[in-house]
C-alpha cells in the first residue's frame, strides 16, 4: 500500500539518485587472506550465501599450471574479475587483481580503475614483497589504502611492531582503528578504539556481534596498549587518508569474522566516491552529465574459439544506459553498446544502466583495447593507463614459417588483451615479446598453443630491457633511430622502442643522446 502511494505521488520526471559507489581492489601477498576476505565481503553483501565458493575456485592456484588451467576456463575468470555487492545502501564494486606471485600488467591496470584499495597483511608476516610492489603502484596514483591486518586469531607479531613496519616501510602515517584483544591462544576479539568498546565475532548475515569476554588483567594490558597507541600514532584524518598519506588500520580475522563489518563501514563512510579522473584536454568529474569511460582490461570471452572479447570499462561520468551510442575516440567511430554486462559474484546480467564507478563489460570483436576512451562524442582521452617497459624480452621462433601471418594475428590479439607486449625489430623478421612478469610468458605460450594451434618456442633475445623513445625534434629522433637500427623496434602502435642489450648500453645511449627521452612507461598516443 505504501509503495503504491509513493509511486503515485512521485512526479514522472523525478530522478532517483543512484546509491553511492565504492570501487576498490584488495592487494596482498599470496596467502595473506585476500580470497577469504573477498568471500566474507561477498557474504556480508549477500552476493553469495555460503562460504567456500571463491575459495574452491582458487584452491590450488598457487602453482603455475593450476593457475593457467583455471585461467583458461575463461567463464570463471571473466565473472570473477569484478564483483558487485550492496551493503547498507552502498554499492561496492570489488575489482579482482590476479592473486599469483608473479606480477602482471593486468594488476597494474586494474588499479587504474579503483578509487581505493584494501591492503591485507598477515599478522604473523608483516609486509611482504608483493605487498610492497602493489603498494608502490597505489602510491603512484595516490590511491587511499585501508589496511586490514589479518589472522589475529593466530599468533602474530606485536601490534606495535606491525604498525611501525607499515609506517616505516611504506612511509605512511598509520592510525589504528581496531586493536586486537590478544592474539593466538589469548585472542578474544577486537577493540574499537574510537568507540571504546569490544567488538566480537559478527556473522555475515548482519546479526549482532557476539559478546567479548576479556579477563580483567588482559583488559588492563589492553587499555595500556591503546593509550600508548593513542599517544604514538596520529588520529584519523580523512583528508590525509584520501590523499594517500595515511592508512587506517584494522586488526581482524577474515576467517573468523572479526573486523569485516568494520572494514565495510570504513569503506562506506570514508573511502572516496568516484570523483575526478585524469584526462586530456581536461579532467573529467564524476558528476559531468555526459557519459565517459575507459577500458582498463580486455579479456577473451567464454569460448576461446571465438575471438570475442569483453572490454572492462569503468564509467567515469554520466548515466550510462544500455543501447547508447558511444564514441570510440581512438578509432574515431561510434559504437552502439547493445549488450553491456554487469558482473556479480556468481553470474552476470545485462547492464541496463550504470553510474560513475561502475564497471561494465562491453563485448566486442577486438576493436576495444586497454586504454581506450569512450565518450558521447567529445574528443577526450583518459590518461594514466600506461604500458610498462617489459623486464623480460624473448624472441619468438615459429616452427612452421608458413604460419607467420597467423602468428602475427595471434600476437596482435593477445597483445590487445594485454597478455604481453609485442615488438617488431627494425632489422630481422622474428617477433620480440616483452612481459613484466615471467608468468605472462607461460600464459602467452599456452594460449597461442591452445587457441591458435601455432607451435612456437621462445628464445633468449639479445635484449635486457626496452624504452620508448621520443624527442621534440623529429629529425634528431630519426638520426637516433638510424644510428641504432640494430637495437630499434616498433611497438604495436608503431611507436619507436629502443631495445637495450643491457643496462650499460641503455646508459650509454641516454648519455650519448641527451635530447632523446627514454621512457619506461608509455601511454597510447
Ligand atoms: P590469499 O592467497 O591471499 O587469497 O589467501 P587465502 O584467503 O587463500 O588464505 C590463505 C590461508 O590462510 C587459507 O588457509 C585461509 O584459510 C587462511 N586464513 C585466511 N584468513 C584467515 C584468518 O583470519 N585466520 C586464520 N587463522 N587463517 C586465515
Amino acid at each position: 500500500m505504501m509503495d503504491d502511494l509513493a509511486l503515485i505521488a512521485a512526479p514522472a520526471e523525478t530522478v532517483v539518485s543512484p546509491l553511492p559507489r565504492r570501487t576498490f581492489a584488495i592487494i596482498s601477498h599470496p596467502d595473506a587472506g585476500k580470497t577469504t576476505l573477498t568471500e566474507k565481503l561477498l557474504l556480508f553483501g549477500g552476493a553469495i550465501h555460503e562460504a567456500g565458493m571463491v575459495k574452491a575456485r582458487r584452491e590450488r592456484r598457487n602453482t603455475r599450471s593450476d593457475w593457467m588451467a583455471i585461467e583458461r576456463q575463461r567463464g570463471i575468470s571473466v565473472t570473477s574479475s569484478v564483483m558487485t555487492f550492496t551493503w547498507r545502501d552502498v554499492v561496492f564494486n570489488l575489482l579482482d587483481t590476479p592473486g599469483h606471485q608473479d606480477f602482471s600488467e593486468d594488476t597494474y591496470r586494474t588499479l587504474t580503475a579503483v578509487d581505493a584499495a584494501v591492503m591485507v597483511i598477515d599478522a604473523a608476516r608483516g609486509i611482504e614483497a608483493q605487498t610492497l610492489k602493489l603498494f608502490e603502484v597505489c602510491r603512484l596514483r595516490d590511491i587511499p589504502i585501508v589496511t586490514f591486518i589479518n589472522k589475529i586469531d593466530r599468533e602474530g607479531l606485536d601490534p606495535f611492531a606491525l604498525l611501525d613496519e607499515i609506517a616505516g616501510t611504506l612511509a605512511l602515517d598509520v592510525t589504528p582503528l581496531l586493536w586486537p584483544v590478544g592474539m593466538g591462544g589469548l585472542f578474544r576479539g577486537c577493540w574499537d578504539i574510537a568507540g571504546n568498546r569490544p567488538i566480537g565475532q559478527q556473522a555475515p548475515d548482519g546479526g549482532p556481534a557476539q559478546p567479548v569476554d576479556i579477563p580483567p588483567e588482559q583488559l588492563t594490558e589492553l587499555r595500556e596498549a591503546i593509550e600508548l597507541a593513542g599517544a604514538g600514532y596520529p588520529s584519523f584524518d580523512e583528508t590525509a587518508f584520501r590523499a594517500g598519506h595515511l592508512t587506517p588500520v584494522l586488526f581482524g580475522s577474515a576467517l573468523k569474522d572479526y573486523g569485516v563489518a568494520e572494514l565495510l563501514a570504513m569503506l562506506a563512510d570514508c573511502a572516496p566516491a568516484p570523483s575526478v579522473q585524469r584526462a586530456e584536454p581536461h579532467p573529467v568529474a564524476a558528476d559531468d552529465p555526459a557519459v565517459t569511460g575507459f577500458v582498463f582490461k580486455v579479456q577473451a570471452n567464454m569460448d576461446p574459439n571465438h575471438r570475442d572479447r569483453i572490454a572492462f570499462t569503468r564509467i567515469c561520468s554520466g548515466r550510462f544506459q544500455r543501447g547508447m551510442k558511444l564514441f570510440h575516440v581512438r578509432a574515431g567511430k561510434t559504437m552502439a553498446v547493445q549488450a553491456p554486462i554487469f558482473f556479480f559474484a556468481r553470474d552476470r546480467s545485462l547492464a541496463e544502466e550504470a553510474y560513475p564507478g561502475d564497471i561494465i563489460g562491453i563485448p566486442n570483436h577486438g576493436s576495444l583495447r586497454v586504454g581506450d576512451t569512450l565518450t558521447e562524442g567529445e574528443m577526450l582521452r583518459f590518461t594514466g593507463i600506461p604500458s610498462f617497459a617489459p623486464e623480460i624480452l624473448r624472441r619468438i621462433v615459429l616452427a612452421d614459417p608458413m604460419r607467420a601471418k597467423q602468428l602475427r594475428r595471434a600476437l596482435e590479439d593477445l597483445a590487445e588483451e594485454g597478455v604481453a607486449q609485442i615488438f617488431r625489430p627494425m632489422l630481422g623478421a622474428d617477433w620480440i615479446v616483452g612481459v613484466v612478469g615471467a608468468l605472462q610468458l607461460d600464459v602467452l605460450a599456452a594460449r597461442i598453443d591452445a587457441e591458435y594451434k601455432i607451435p612456437i618456442r621462445f628464445e633468449t633475445a639479445p635484449y635486457a630491457t626496452a624504452r620508448w623513445v621520443n624527442c621534440d625534434d623529429a629529425r634528431r629522433l630519426k638520426e637516433f633511430v638510424d644510428a641504432n637500427q640494430a637495437s630499434m623496434g616498433l611497438d604495436r602502435d608503431d611507436s619507436p622502442v629502443f631495445l637495450a642489450r643491457d643496462s650499460w648500453s641503455l646508459r650509454f645511449a641516454t648519455e650519448r643522446w641527451p635530447e632523446i627521452r627514454f621512457s619506461a612507461t608509455h601511454e597510447q598516443a
